[in-house]
């Protein structure tokens, strides 16, 4: 391996990695809210449903906050 496929293989490690981070963090890096003991939606403080915490484990936000959320985020790309 020469010197150019080493600055190659680094480079794609490194968009990999970026890529597994940018994935995890649209779901599971913030997580919800603690507000005694119920875990609530960190944009309205909403308890979240258990359902949505069982199919989406870590969601930080309710459903609607979440899709407001992925909305505006679309926005700014
Ligand atoms: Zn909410």
């Amino acid at each position: 391996m020469d010197v150019f496929d080493q600055a190659t293989e680094l480079e794609r490690m490194e968009r990999e990695l970026a890529v597994k981070k940018a994935v995890a963090g649209d779901n599971f890096s913030e997580g919800p809210e603690w507000i005694d003991g119920v875990p609530c939606c960190r944009d309205c403080g909403e308890p979240i449903p258990a359902a949505r915490l069982k199919a989406i484990p870590g969601a930080g936000r309710c459903c609607a906050c979440q899709q407001e959320w992925e909305r505006q985020r679309k926005a700014w790309k």
